[in-house]
């Protein structure tokens, strides 16, 4: 086991350079324009491709690092460059996640590299858990797969809704119920192979924020898949899915997105919990990068903005706003690492760390930017500043990949073991 410290490494240092060169010169020049047109940043895509940042070899080599903070450091500083941009570049890794967390090696070997493509045909991936009746009460999911034993083919049936690169993606990860008598615990992962008919996209949304990055409905007609498409196989599934009835006759049990805690990198709960459970201090990760970001601007502009004939920063009120964000931030950015770290390490989430980090990341970029844009007053409200756009990015980062309120249940459910609704 890695021991704990709060050092990044010689290497880590390069890389973040590296990601922080990107995104300041390559991210941010591009960040309104996306913004403004709505659409997938393809060239921005294809240009992190072509240097390696968008490529399942850079991914599976900050995956694996054994300290647990590489992650969380590329998220942060991508984001630092752009939210909308960084969702659109990272948005792959929540499939590949999926994958990773209930697939079986050849599965993981087979599919992930198609979810990248390479630098020359640039290719993205989404996970498709939410619908629009089972956003954070994950077991009201009504997709519906079911198997044909005399073709060995899954047959799936629903829709999918909020599903980032939904329909746009090459691979497909879709959780869906195999056996309706058993809520969250009935559910499986499958891959949706490229060019799969029935498979297609329905309504693309309108945000409020992280304009540039795709969110559309994903709908499922008789989408037929292979057997070998179900994540982890049949022979785990059956022998899961015995374990959760003989559970079930002693008493039923519903889960809400996330709960209860499953804890290190392999603690399967069930298809959907797993790869939230996983990618939760990397999406705090990418709030504090957004955080971050909006308190620099806010701190260059406070030394320079004169009022009453000093800088703003010269007031206490400004000065003191500036030190809480920054207390903040860094706080923010130590729950996560700790949770990375933990989960690098194989040690369970017992206080609900993974869920304290993405709740307290969230809530962090949603106070943070909305400080930034009222230190630079009139300005923080135009799109000619950043931070407006920076407010409007954060506001996903207490809704999505279970909301707060959710985070709170976890955690409230872990340090009193009562089950508080
Ligand atoms: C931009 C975007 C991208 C997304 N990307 C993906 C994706 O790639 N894949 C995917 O599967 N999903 C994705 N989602 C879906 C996202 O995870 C859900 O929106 C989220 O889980 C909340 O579900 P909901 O919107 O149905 O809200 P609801 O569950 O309807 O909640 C509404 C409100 O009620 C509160 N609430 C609900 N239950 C409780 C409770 N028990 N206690 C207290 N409060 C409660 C919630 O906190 C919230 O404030 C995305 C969503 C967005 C907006």
């Amino acid at each position: 086991m890695a021991e704990f410290a709060l050092d990044l490494n010689d290497d880590q240092k390069a890389v973040r350079e590296w990601i922080h060169g990107f995104a300041a010169d390559v991210m941010r020049p591009a960040a309104a324009e996306w913004d403004e047109r709505e659409e997938t940043p393809w060239p921005v895509i294809q240009e992190a491709a072509k240097i390696g940042l968008y490529s399942l070899d850079f991914y599976a080599q900050q995956y694996f690092d054994p300290t647990g903070l590489s992650i969380p450091m590329v998220m942060e500083e991508l984001f630092w460059g752009d939210a909308g941009i960084g969702l659109s570049i990272v948005g792959t890794a929540l499939a590949a996640v999926g994958v990773l967390a209930n697939g079986t090696e050849e599965q993981i070997g087979t599919w992930i590299p198609q979810m990248y493509g390479d630098a020359n045909d640039v290719k993205v991936a989404a996970f498709c858990s939410s619908e629009p009746d089972a956003g954070s009460d994950v077991s009201a999911m009504r997709t519906r797969a079911v198997y044909d034993e005399a073709k060995d083919e899954w047959v799936l049936n629903g829709t999918k809704t909020w599903a980032t690169n939904g329909g746009i993606a090459n691979v497909h990860v879709v959780v869906a119920v195999v056996d309706p008598e058993l809520g969250s615990k009935g559910h499986a992962s499958f891959v949706i192979p490229p060019n799969t008919p029935g498979l297609s996209q329905g309504q693309k949304f309108k945000k409020h924020g992280i304009r540039a990055s795709h969110t559309a409905e994903v709908v499922l007609e008789d989408v037929r898949v292979p057997g070998h498409c179900l994540l982890g196989g049949k022979d785990k599934l059956d022998e899961r899915l015995a374990r959760a009835r003989e559970r079930a006759k002693k008493g039923g049990e519903r889960s809400e997105m996330g709960v209860p805690p499953a804890g290190g990198r392999g603690s399967v709960k069930n298809a959907a919990m797993a790869t939230f459970e996983a990618s939760r201090p990397a999406v705090g990760a990418q709030a504090v990068g957004i955080a971050r970001a909006a308190y620099e601007v806010a701190l260059d502009y406070a030394r320079t903005r004169v009022q009453f004939g000093r800088p703003i920063i010269d007031n206490q009120g400004v000065a003191f706003q500036l030190a809480d964000m920054r207390t903040r931030i860094d706080a923010a950015r130590l729950l996560v690492w700790r949770a990375s770290w933990m989960a690098a390490a194989g040690k369970p989430f017992e206080g609900a760390e993974g869920s304290m980090s993405k709740l307290f990341a969230g809530e962090t970029a949603k106070s943070v930017t909305a400080q930034a844009m009222q230190i630079l007053g009139g300005n923080g409200f135009t799109r000619e500043y950043p931070v407006e756009r920076m407010h409007r990015d954060a506001a996903i980062y207490t809704i999505f990949e279970g909301t707060s309120e959710i985070q709170r249940l976890v955690i409230a459910r872990t340090i009193s073991g009562v089950h508080v609704r």
